[in-house]
């Protein structure tokens, strides 16, 4: 519970062992009792006590620790209810967090992130924005145009004095600074996009080439974290999986599964239309036969996507090698391996690692930006510095420059929620689970 009465609501149903007043209580405590209803108890618990302003929401809170189950819990939920509490729309805690201003907006979406984190790289970017680093890297954007302002607006306010020149390669050099800064943030989204939601890989290869073979040695490994997911499409079975921090969301893996059964041997329209989509194609080939007809294919449909070629079976005599000339001009990423005795497989990482820079992706060092709303503001912001510029090479007069670099100001303004409408806070609290 949250806000001025939490702790009278509590006092109505919690009789903790050593009785104090709440005067005597100290933030940061934890006191054991009971929950009473009439007299009678409903479970033994802890309560821990958070006085204001030093709390999530900075508010007084106090949080009952009760044993797990939904029967007691959804009791002490009624009882909280019956002696005065209203129950929390979904995010109103980090709503009133915000509200409160001990967080800013950006702080409190990544609150959302963190929970909805499925890899361990989006659970840290998570927190780094919660610790403040996208909304310190916005501040210092925001300062950096603000210092040329205040030059703008002297030269607007006292025009007898000639500033004019000084201010134009001013305001000139902090346009660029600006938009490199900011094209660096957008950057960031692919690669945030990509930590977020996997990236999106498919497996195709002719019957027996050993695909599923390969991705029961990719979701066997050691390291990985698997979670599966319905597809999309019915019958489709999406697997996430994270092996040595590489994020890959496994397209279609039951229809690989399901190839076994001989009836629906996936064909290679199928196999066209799962490339389509897809981020990453490995393209698995049993090196102890000839490519066939069918192999060459696949090759034709793989030539312009970003692809790993797997030659398979090299446990076996070998008919191709990497030095194919079919499967090079197709793509540069060739890998022996084979599936059956499980070697190799660590290469396929490395390989996918290198491809899409994900080694690069410092994420203690950088800024990563994970969020649509943010991009798009951020990108906003780009066009408004475009379009500043463009004042400037207009030679607008400083008061018409002046609006649009505050255009920018805003923009930067709306992702961290100083100006920004009730609507769009609503929007994005209402994405919260309940409760937080
Ligand atoms: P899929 O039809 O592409 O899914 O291929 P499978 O994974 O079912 O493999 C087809 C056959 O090749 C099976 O009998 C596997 O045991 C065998 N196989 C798969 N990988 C290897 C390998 O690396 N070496 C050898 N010797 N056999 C393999």
């Amino acid at each position: 519970m949250s806000g001025e009465k939490c702790f009278e609501v509590l006092e109505k149903m919690f009789v903790p062992k050593n009785k104090k007043t709440i005067e005597e209580i100290k933030g940061y405590t934890i006191k054991y009792g009971n929950i009473v209803e009439n007299g009678e108890i409903v479970d033994e618990v802890l309560v821990s006590y958070f006085k204001a302003p030093k709390s999530y929401t900075t508010e007084n809170m106090c949080e009952i620790n009760s044993h797990g189950g939904n029967i007691v819990v959804k009791k002490i939920l009624e009882l909280c209810l019956k002696n005065g509490a209203d129950l929390a729309e979904p995010g109103e805690f980090t709503k009133r967090a915000f509200l409160n201003g001990r967080i800013d907006l950006l702080q409190a979406e990544s609150v959302i992130d963190v929970i909805n984190a499925k890899t361990e790289r989006e659970a840290k970017t998570g927190i780094k924005q919660l610790e403040g680093f996208l909304s310190k890297e916005i501040a210092e954007i925001k300062q950096e145009i603000m210092d040329v302002m205040v030059n703008i607006e002297v030269a607007i306010d006292y025009p007898e004095y000639d500033v004019d020149d000084v201010t134009n390669k001013q305001i000139s050099d902090m346009l660029d600074s600006v938009q490199i800064k900011l094209e660096k943030l957008e950057k960031s989204f692919d690669n945030g996009k990509m930590i977020k939601e996997g990236i999106k890989t498919v497996i195709v290869g002719r019957p027996n080439a050993g695909k599923s073979s390969l991705l029961n040695a990719i979701l066997k490994e050691d390291r990985a974290i698997v979670t599966q997911y319905e597809g999309t499409t019915r019958d489709t079975i999406e697997e996430f999986v994270t092996v040595n921090g590489i994020p890959l969301k496994l397209v279609d893996t039951a229809g690989i599964r399901d190839a076994k059964d001989e009836v629906e041997k996936i064909g290679i329209e199928k196999s066209r239309e799962m490339t389509r989509e897809a981020d990453l194609v490995i393209a698995i080939f049993d090196a102890s036969e000839e490519l066939t007809k069918e192999d060459l294919e696949i090759l034709e449909l793989i030539k312009n996507k970003k692809a790993i070629i797997i030659l398979n079976k090299n446990d076996l005599n070998q008919k191709i090698d990497e030095h194919d000339q079919r499967l090079i001009k197709v793509s540069p990423s060739i890998i022996k391996i084979s599936a059956l005795n499980k070697t190799g497989i660590e290469d396929i990482y490395n390989e996918i690692s290198k491809l899409f820079e994900l080694n690069e992706i410092n994420l203690d060092q950088e800024v990563v930006i994970t969020n649509i709303r943010h991009k798009n503001l951020i990108n906003k912001a780009i066009e408004s510095v475009k379009n500043a510029r463009k004042t400037m090479e207009e030679e607008m007069p400083l008061d018409i420059i002046a609006i649009f670099i505050k255009d920018i100001l805003e923009d930067l303004g709306n992702i961290t929620g100083e100006i920004v409408t009730e609507d769009i806070i609503d929007e994005i609290f209402s994405k919260f689970c309940l409760g937080k």
